[in-house]
């Protein structure tokens, strides 16, 4: 088994910003990934230095082209190394080896017949290096760069890609998953069936490029020229063994606007030259900065390295993988960044390691060890969540398989707030449970960072050095490693705090770049925790009968499926965590607990009754960032007109639970009279949905 991965080589002309870090943390999330499951894998990555901008730029700073490109290799490595990214190799389009594979592809394509000359004369934009048709111009401008594009008439080489329109059609027909997501392929197949023009593959008159290998007074344009770094990357005219190992390509990651490319022209030459085909290409959506694309000009560029400076590597990876649904687009804002690293780090994950280290230490000597009893029902999690996560992973569905790992983490959490492990140790009779369970959080802990080493793979590896892991993390196998075991004790390791939560309100959270020393993470300040309680037990995981509320597991799939019309009703079913009335003095929540619940302004988009039930109303919600399904309890006071377009607030960060057989994401607010009716809470003209509520 082998899987060679490949993303789309990056002009030198600026620096890599947060979309292209995207590509490239999520390429290499799939190539870990693959590694983790023992895969053979060859993950590929480079520049494209043949373009006339990289010339031109070069030459406006008086520098030799080549020097200029060689600076550049060290930015982009340097980049890619500070975001952990893992690829085996870097190809730079002037290198020899790339030169030999395109002249040598292009010979082929001659020799097949189809390559002929002509005259090109058209529009040219210089910014896209592409030469437009009329339909593609606005007002006569290039519609990406809203310049006028060059007129041009020069010799040029064309390549017969109208020869392929049938042939490529029967290989989508064929291979259904050539193209992903299928958006992508939709366009794709409407484009080919509409007939495919010769295209030209080269400039007269140039120096910098790849010259033809039959006529040395034109250069390999440069599109053509890249698109075969694929091939000569892996051997393709320097060395034939290298490339039968590796070739067909596995997987193309690329940005969707490049899919014509790298789904027609791309295959065509590889078609006519008698090679085969790449077996997928996944075309991956932008990342916006607070809903506007990145433009230098809009000065809405992030650069990944202030990301990564601010937080680290790893809150940005995850956040970029777990924030944005692979294959659409997503949106990247500080103060949603900082947000999401308290949520998920901070609070969540970093508190779980945290808690279990203190656990351990306090009760065990940091030996955990499983006991006669075997394992609760976190083993029984776990295995599901593998099943998904793998499920996930082999679709691509990067965003669900980091999701399915955080399934893991909260329902550990909840665990430890269930068993209680600082109540068992008070008495000596449930020693032997007290060591069950701080053994079962152990593993759960450890298979969660088993499932999280691809997204973030250094601290996945700390997480399993805590978690009494002593092997290398690049020994893990997923199939053997990520599933529950049962009988091996393990010694766990203390160590600082990963993710020292941030102060919230922290001034300047909007600037962008901003250098790495003054903006690394704030710890936590006895002022902002006033009652900090103990590690091993904050407040909210004493029992539920203590702190006054009555249901323990108030989100848990099988509670809500068990109980369908009650277990929604509003004022019986609220996080343990939340604040109320009932709660005793003396069992007061800390505000990082409260914290902990994500309320959030959303409106409804539609509301329709649930089958067979008077009270279920499922509802589609708008939160700004995302849309999604909430079931609420709210059918016998509300009829589905009266809710359309309501701006409530709902809990967002809710784990899924099915109600009636629909999943709902969520649960709106409402007060309750004393007769059971619910009251939606209502918020103030002008609210927007996905604001916070606090
Ligand atoms: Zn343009």
């Amino acid at each position: 088994m082998s899987f060679y991965l490949t993303t789309a080589i990056d002009y030198v002309n600026s620096r890599p910003h947060l979309g292209t870090a995207y590509e490239k943390v999520t390429a290499d999330v799939i190539a870990r990934y693959k590694r983790l499951t023992g895969v053979e894998t060859h993950f590929v990555m480079g520049n494209d230095e043949h373009s006339q901008n990289v010339y031109k730029r070069a030459r406006d700073s008086g520098e030799d082209p080549l020097a200029y490109c060689d600076r550049m290799e060290t930015v982009f490595r340097d980049v890619w190394s500070r975001l952990s990214v893992s690829f085996d190799d870097f190809i730079r389009t002037t290198e020899p080896r790339h030169k030999a594979g395109v002249q040598r592809l292009v010979q082929a394509c001659r020799a097949a017949g189809d390559v002929y000359d002509g005259v090109y004369e058209g529009w040219y934009c210089v910014s896209c290096e592409a030469f437009k048709q009329e339909k593609d111009l606005e007002d006569g401008k290039c519609a990406v760069h809203l310049t006028q594009p060059e007129w041009i008439r020069e010799k040029n080489y064309f390549f017969r890609l109208s020869r392929y329109q049938r042939p490529l059609l029967d290989y989508y027909a064929a291979h259904p998953e050539f193209i992903q997501p299928e958006v992508r392929r939709n366009e794709i197949l409407r484009l080919v069936e509409a007939g495919l023009e010769d295209i030209s593959i080269s400039r007269a008159g140039q120096s910098w490029g790849i010259p033809l290998p039959f006529d040395g007074s034109s250069v390999v344009y440069v599109w053509f020229d890249a698109l075969i770094n694929y091939a000569s990357a892996v051997g393709y005219g320097t060395d034939d063994e290298q490339f039968a190992r590796w070739w067909p390509a596995d997987l193309h990651v690329i940005g969707k606007d490049i899919t014509r490319f790298h789904c027609v022209v791309w295959p065509a030459m590889l078609l006519s030259a008698g090679l085969g085909l790449p077996k997928q290409v996944f075309g991956h959506g932008w990342v916006h900065f607070k809903g506007q694309k990145m433009s230098k000009s809009l000065g809405t560029v992030v650069d990944p390295l202030d990301a990564a400076d601010r937080l680290g590597a790893d809150p940005l990876r995850l956040y970029l993988v777990k924030e944005i649904p692979y294959g659409g687009d997503g949106d990247f804002s500080w103060e949603r960044f900082e947000e999401r690293y308290n949520v998920d780090l901070a609070n969540n994950l970093g508190n779980l390691v945290s808690r279990i280290t203190s656990m351990a230490e306090k009760y065990r000597g940091l030996q955990v060890a499983p006991t006669a009893l075997g394992p609760g029902r976190l083993a029984e999690v776990a295995t599901d969540v593998l099943a998904a996560y793998i499920d996930a992973m082999e679709r691509f569905a990067l965003h669900e398989g980091a999701f399915a790992a955080f399934r893991l983490v909260d329902a550990t959490n909840e665990y430890i707030a269930e068993s209680a492990p600082w109540a068992l140790a008070r008495n000596p009779a449930d020693a032997e449970r007290l060591s069950q369970v701080l053994y079962d959080v152990a593993e759960a802990l450890r298979i969660a960072a088993v499932l999280l080493q691809p997204v973030m793979p250094s601290a996945s590896g700390e997480i399993l050095r805590r978690a009494g892991e002593t092997r290398d993390v690049s020994e893990l196998r997923l199939a053997r490693d990520a599933a529950w075991v049962a009988d091996v004790p393990r010694t766990l390791v203390k160590g600082a705090n990963l993710w020292p939560r941030l102060e919230p309100g922290r001034p300047d959270t909007t600037a962008t770049a901003t250098t790495a020393t003054t903006e690394t993470p704030v710890p936590n300040t006895p002022d902002w925790k006033p009652n900090a309680p103990a590690p091993e037990a904050p407040l909210a995981d004493r029992p539920a009968e203590s702190a006054g509320i009555d249901v323990p597991a108030p989100h848990a799939a099988t509670t809500a499926s068990a109980q369908p019309e009650t277990a929604l009703a509003p004022g019986h079913h609220q996080p343990a965590t939340m604040p109320g009335s009932q709660v005793p003095d003396g069992e007061r929540l800390s505000i990082d607990e409260f914290m902990k619940v994500e309320l959030r302004v959303a409106r409804i988009l539609t509301a329709e009754r649930v089958a067979k039930s008077k009270k279920l109303m499922k509802l589609w919600v708008d939160l700004g960032y995302e849309q999604r399904t909430v079931v609420a309890g709210i059918g016998a006071a509300y009829e589905p007109e009266q809710l359309v377009g309501r701006t409530i607030v709902i809990v967002a960060n809710l784990k899924p639970a099915k109600l009636m057989g629909i999943e709902s994401n969520g649960m709106i607010l409402a007060a309750s009279s004393d007769d059971g009716r619910p009251m939606l809470l209502s918020v103030e003209e002008g609210a927007q949905p996905g604001m916070k509520v606090r």
